[in-house]
């Protein structure tokens, strides 16, 4: 009899169990886990990299990249961005630089040239295959003064410039665009002094003698665009026109007119014109 018992017992538990275990295979949500036909081949998801200029996400291949920056398009690399920096350049922070006085804008772009060592910039860039890797040492406090003897004069100084443009066109970034340079010194323009505070300064890479390449023009050309995209009311001039008698530069060989032409920019945006000098 007790052997019946069990026997039933056992058989109804057994029942019951298949009825659980084909409730909850029945009940599981379809919709929220699709078993594909076949199964994926195993492959990493794409991975999504952040715009540095709008922070927009895309896929790493469809990127735009420079210096390990993702960019969305070129037009965000071109552009100068909500920090100051633009995505196509090289960016070399220099430590030269400070915070603009208070309700200070930019309305001001000095073009300068510089060459180091003087007179010797290409032979250097030969050497060593960086674009104006002395000039950029020098804005950053790196420059070995055991180099060349002109290095060992002005090691010690401590000056910037926004931006570089070498003699191959690449540019070069080393201050934010919303920070003040140290690249104009002692200088005026019309009633205002410390022309550092409400400018841009450019330093094309040069010897004052040598004509500049096309290839900076072309460089120049793209980073007005950008400039004037972000600061409308800039108007450009040379370091030699807010500090004459202590600096030339950019000099003789710098060809304003060619420069106007290649933005097609109104006269106005030249204060001191557009002949060389
Ligand atoms: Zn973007
Ligand atoms: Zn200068």
């Amino acid at each position: 009899m007790i052997k019946w018992l069990l026997l039933f017992v056992g058989a109804a538990v057994f029942f019951s169990w298949v009825k659980r275990k084909s409730l909850t295979k029945a009940g599981q949500p379809q919709a929220d886990s699709p078993i594909p036909a076949k199964p994926p081949k195993a492959s990493a998801p794409e991975q999504m990299v952040p715009c540095h200029s709008c922070q927009v996400h895309l896929p790493k291949s469809e990127a735009f990249v420079n210096e390990g920056r993702f960019y969305c398009s070129l037009e965000h690399g071109r552009q100068i961005d909500q920090d100051g920096w633009i995505g196509r350049a090289l960016w070399r922070a220099s430590p030269n630089a400070d915070a603009r006085p208070n309700g200070c804008a930019v309305d001001l772009v000095l073009i300068h040239h510089i060459g180091l060592p003087p007179g010797g910039f290409q032979a250097g860039a030969l050497l060593s295959g960086i674009p104006a890797q002395h000039v950029v040492e020098f804005f950053q406090n790196r420059l070995d003064p055991s180099e060349h003897p002109y290095f060992a004069q002005i090691a010690n100084e401590r000056v910037s410039s926004h931006f570089v443009i070498a003699r191959d066109g690449q540019l070069i970034q080393l201050v934010s665009t919303q920070d003040r340079a140290w690249h104009a010194g002692k200088s005026t323009f019309g009633e205002r002094e410390r022309c550092n505070d409400f400018s841009l300064g450019i330093e094309l890479e040069g010897d004052g003698d040598t004509p500049f390449e096309p290839a900076q023009y072309e460089a120049l050309a793209g980073l007005t665009s950008a400039i004037l995209e972000k600061y409308p009311q800039a108007v450009f001039a040379g370091h030699s026109d807010v500090a004459p008698g202590r600096k030339t530069d950019p000099g003789t060989t710098f060809d304003w007119a060619r420069f106007q032409k290649n933005n097609a920019l109104p006269m106005e945006k030249f204060p001191f014109g557009v002949q060389k000098r």
